[in-house]
């Protein structure tokens, strides 16, 4: 049983129908999940034609996780319309990199871009969940989404690769940090999945070429497979785990020789 019927999700990183957090939305919707959207100001007249489509979302409000002010003032309108709500799922589906991180070799990449990428693709989780704590409730499940590159190489993805290396040590320390108050924090590292973000890596054709040539499951996966296993993460139904990096890849990080290589 999901028994997600009520519960409460904040759900960022909403930004477009392809994002991976609306199918993680209308999953939840599906299960009785009532959501509250932390959006992007650049994104809100998005929001408002997406807030159409699923009555189950109670609310939504700006959130910036570049500052911590502007990170803040979701909360602060969550809680002003909604006094003593409280969350039972987090959704961190953010991550962003400067354009100065794709257009030269990660050598000459500016301190100041890297910054940026690690401020909004890693240690915005913290940032996040220290805003989150007062309103989640004990037993709360948060899902970051992260990618494989964090721990093998891939062309391109560069300074993203140590921004997700970084998210995921941040799920690990958080896990153990909150896991006593028996909060859950898990990444799902997905496959490549054609969205706004990921129209921002280079070659992002070539690799879900690739993918879909190599993995055991010989596709990509879809938003639904990356939505399916983070309802799991948000249920009870995976109540003992924490601190994991489970994939969704179509199985592609359990390979090494490709099958061509000794045809
Ligand atoms: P997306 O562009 O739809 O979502 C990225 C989200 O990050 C957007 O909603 C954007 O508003 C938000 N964001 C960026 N900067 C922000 C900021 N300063 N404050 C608040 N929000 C901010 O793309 P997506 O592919 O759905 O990305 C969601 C997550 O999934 C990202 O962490 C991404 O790295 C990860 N991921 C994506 C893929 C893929 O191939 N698409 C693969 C693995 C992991």
């Amino acid at each position: 049983m999901l028994e997600l019927n009520g519960k409460v999700a904040f759900v960022f990183g909403v930004a477009s129908e392809d994002s991976i957090a609306w199918a993680i939305c209308e999953k939840l919707a599906a299960a009785g999940v009532i959501l509250y959207l932390g959006y992007q100001k650049r994104f809100m007249s998005r929001i408002f034609q997406l807030k159409e489509k699923l009555p189950a979302i109670a609310g939504f409000y700006p959130l910036d996780v570049a500052e911590d002010e502007l990170t803040a003032e979701f909360f602060t309108a969550f809680a002003t319309e909604n006094p003593g709500m409280k969350a039972d799922i987090l959704i961190h589906a953010i991550g962003f990199a400067p354009k100065g991180c794709f257009d030269r070799p990660i050598l000459f990449v500016e301190n100041e871009d890297i910054n940026t990428a690690m401020t909004i693709s890693a240690n915005s989780l913290q940032r996040c969940l220290r805003h989150a704590l007062p309103f989640l409730n004990e037993g709360s499940s948060t899902i970051t989404l992260t990618y494989a590159a964090s721990t093998r190489f891939v062309p391109s993805y560069g300074i993203m690769s140590m921004a997700k290396a970084a998210l995921e040590c941040w799920t690990r320390e958080l896990s153990c940090h909150l896991g006593p108050e028996g909060h859950r924090i898990n990444a799902i590292s997905s496959g490549p999945i054609r969205t706004l973000a990921a129209s921002g890596i280079p070659g992002i054709g070539k690799i879900l070429d690739h993918v879909a040539a190599n993995a055991p499951l010989r596709r990509n996966v879809n938003q639904d497979d990356v939505a399916g296993a983070t309802l799991w993460l948000a249920s009870s139904l995976s109540s003992g785990v924490t601190g994991q990096c489970i994939y969704v890849d179509a199985g592609y990080s359990i390979t090494m020789v490709p099958e061509y290589a000794i045809e």
